[in-house]
């Protein structure tokens, strides 16, 4: 039962300090094939910036940019 190396967040290494939700193509990858947002624990992403991408992410679906469920 390996578990993985501990990967740094994507977002600090690249010093986002306001993720964009139009940035869907980067999104996307936060979300499971479900169309789910994946936990913290999967993506490495911290604590703020799992926040910001929580938010990042509902904006961008009512925009209708992301799917809020994938069938
Ligand atoms: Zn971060």
């Amino acid at each position: 039962m390996a578990r993985k190396k501990k990967r740094p967040c994507p977002w600090c290494v690249e010093n986002v300090d306001y993720i964009d939700y139009k940035n869907v193509a980067r999104l996307r990858r936060f979300l499971s094939e479900k169309g789910k947002i994946l936990p913290r624990r999967q993506t490495g992403v911290c604590a703020r910036h799992q926040r910001q991408l929580a938010v990042a992410i509902k904006r961008a679906r009512y925009m209708a940019l992301l799917p809020y469920v994938v069938y």
